[in-house]
């Protein structure tokens, strides 16, 4: 199966995800203020109701070829997910829970030369909903496929092989807390 490259928008951070099909992870869209915030946050445009585009899957098919020493990251609000961005252009690239024992990757596929190979999005997170409410498309069909990823990640050994964390299981970047007044500043 092919690999799909990817790369922040100036090129200092590069790599590939290996073997891509649409059953190799879940192409999801995410509406919540938290995903579009967080993007605000790094000082990029607000991406609107249509909010975050993601490929989930699991990190041992996560390669950087170029500035992986240079990735950071930071929690929002809940410290069990870690947004990894780009210091050298501010670009949001992945996001990962904070235990290398939950096997999630989640690129933002705006970063993908193409995402031709993720297939259709078939869910859609906190859609905004004519009575005001937030409601949920396809959801189920997502976490039984991360639950399906995750239990052979941790059965085979391959939830060691990630490009985030050290092998004692630390995040390889310093992962840095925001404070309401730090999500205050990004409004949308
Ligand atoms: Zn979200
Ligand atoms: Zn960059």
């Amino acid at each position: 199966m092919p690999d799909v490259p990817f790369s922040c928008s100036c090129g200092g951070v590069t790599g590939t995800l290996a073997g891509i099909s649409p059953t190799s992870g879940s192409h999801a869209q995410c509406h919540c203020d938290d995903c579009r915030r967080a993007i605000v946050w790094l000082g990029n445009a607000d991406p609107g109701r249509d909010g975050v585009s993601y490929f989930q899957t699991t990190p041992d098919r996560v390669t950087f070829t170029k500035g992986q020493d240079s990735l950071a990251a930071f929690t929002w609000k809940s410290n069990k997910l870690l947004r990894w961005y780009a210091p050298c252009c501010n670009t949001p690239l992945f996001n990962t829970m904070s235990t290398p024992k939950i096997s999630t990757a989640s690129l933002l596929t705006t970063n993908a030369n193409s995402s031709t190979l993720f297939g259709p999005v078939k869910t859609h997170g906190f859609v905004a909903k004519p009575n005001g409410k937030r409601g949920h498309v396809g959801l189920g069909r997502l976490i039984w496929a991360m639950l399906k990823r995750t239990t052979r990640a941790r059965l085979t050994g391959t939830w060691r092989k990630t490009p985030f964390f050290r092998a004692d299981g630390t995040p390889a970047a310093p992962v840095q807390a925001l404070t309401h007044k730090d999500r205050a500043k990004a409004r949308l």
